[in-house]
């Protein structure tokens, strides 16, 4: 049976489900299993997409997020990119057995992967224009053809010029959606796997405009209703894709995770510095970010670098080069850390409630340069600002441009296939689950890598 996946980058559970208007959403969960589907730590789009794919964790897969620690010096992060994921991804696994695969826009997808089939670059492609974007080269000129320049991504997406980026979202993804059917109906596919990067930008442009409880949320502002559009859009496209397909399909719509509202910023590199775990030659007299800092190595025994969530890195003997934390001291160390940045507060004083994990306990394998500690901040609604010079912790903007709104644990999922025994509301999904349940529901053995288990199989 062939396998077709509609991934939503961002998609949030309560829109998805809660919005009666969104039929084609309702079609699907009457017809299969719907549900939460909780991500992997930490749920950002890369590693995401490729756990999903790969059905590995991030700790196996040694990626970490879109910037990781290429090695144990203090030359900072190195940027994912396709070949970064030595795991096989179900396309190679597939791709084995003689079966085609379509991947469109699967993150990190630049260089375009050579698999059994067709691959289109994601948003991490530098220039659509300028590089090679696509396996084999020769789609690119089908591609161009057919929607003229193709948009990875809507450059610049962190403004405030609202209007342009709800214009500019919608016009990549029209091309995109476009390429879409064109590829399902005109070429060969056992397995087909799109990732919408639309749902992800207009949530960051404009959760703050839609979510009530947000903290710069203003009653009838202009841009209220641009994210239910924007799913209603959504609900539009899947639509037009239900129809083309055969009924022998297996029809997974499924998210990398969620999105929920950012109550601030917590300038963790500041507080290690007050805390004298950071120490800097000379402070900055403005926001300047980690990289930029004059560190004093010497005397340094912790720093972090910001976004979504921390990665707070440990400066130890014999590992970094001017590392001070004996390594015999490194566990006691990494206990007091956890609990010193799991105590945390807000702004006002109460409990941040963050999340502080260590990658040995979270992950089947730490494979590369992981960080010593990984911390959710307020459970995601408070990111990490790894800039210094701000003077306090607590900020109400992030430091890298405007944005609305964080990654939330729990994505969605809507599962349909005519021989599935899984109906109505399902608890308990992985992410990891995803490709198991997949390739079991279209028939194939589910490959001893893989780290989830079938629902299929869990529900017999
Ligand atoms: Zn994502």
């Amino acid at each position: 049976m062939k396998i077709c996946v509609l991934g939503l980058d961002c998609a949030a559970p309560e829109i998805a489900f809660g919005d009666d208007r969104l039929r084609n959403f309702r079609r699907l969960m009457q017809r299969g299993t719907w549900g939460l589907l909780e991500s992997v730590i930490p749920p950002i789009t890369v590693p995401a997409w490729m756990c999903l794919s790969t059905s590995q964790d991030p700790g196996s897969l040694g990626v970490y997020g879109f910037r990781n620690r290429i090695n144990y010096t203090y030359s900072g992060l190195g940027i994912v990119d396709s070949s970064s994921i030595q795991a096989p991804a179900v396309w190679d696994y597939l791709g084995q057995k003689g079966k085609c695969s379509i991947v469109v826009g699967v993150p990190p997808g630049f260089p375009p992967r050579n698999i059994n089939g067709i691959s289109i670059g994601c948003f991490l492609t530098p220039d659509a224009a300028t590089n090679e974007f696509t396996h084999p080269a020769e789609i690119k000129k089908e591609i161009t053809a057919l929607v003229g320049e193709y948009p990875v991504d809507v450059p610049g997406f962190r403004t405030d010029n609202k209007d342009w980026l709800k214009q500019q979202i919608f016009e990549m993804s029209r091309k995109q959606w476009k390429v879409v059917r064109y590829l399902l109906t005109e070429k060969v596919w056992d397995y087909f796997h799109f990732v919408d990067i639309g749902l992800d930008r207009v949530h960051h442009g404009f959760w703050d405009c839609y979510d009530k409880r947000h903290i710069h949320y203003q009653r009838g502002n202009h841009y209220e209703n641009v994210i239910p559009e924007y799913y209603l859009w959504l609900d539009e496209q899947i639509g037009r894709v239900l129809e083309i397909l055969d009924k022998d399909t297996v029809i997974l719509v499924v998210s990398d995770h969620g999105a929920q509202r950012l109550d601030g910023g917590f300038a963790v590199n500041e507080w290690l510095i007050k805390e004298g775990l950071l120490v800097l030659n000379e402070f900055p007299k403005e926001p300047t970010p980690f990289a930029k800092l004059k560190v004093n190595w010497a005397k340094t025994k912790v720093w972090s670098e910001g976004g979504y969530y921390a990665r707070v890195f440990f400066n130890v003997e014999d590992r970094e080069p001017r590392g001070i934390i004996p390594a015999s001291q490194y566990e006691s160390f990494r206990d007091e850390m956890k609990q010193r940045l799991g105590a945390l507060t807000d702004d006002k004083g109460r409990p941040l409630n963050s999340l502080v994990f260590k990658p040995q306990e979270i992950y089947r394998n730490v494979r590369n340069v992981a960080p010593d500690l990984i911390v959710h901040f307020g459970r995601l609604y408070w990111r990490s600002i790894g800039s210094v010079g701000h003077g306090r912790f607590h900020l109400k903007e992030n430091d890298t441009g405007p944005d609305a709104c964080n990654h939330a644990q729990f994505g969605m999922f809507i599962l349909a296939a005519p021989n599935s025994p899984l109906h109505g509301e399902h608890t308990g999904a992985h992410l990891l689950d995803v490709m198991p349940t997949l390739l079991d529901l279209a028939g194939y053995e589910i490959p001893g890598t893989m780290q989830g288990r079938s629902l299929v199989a869990a529900a017999k």
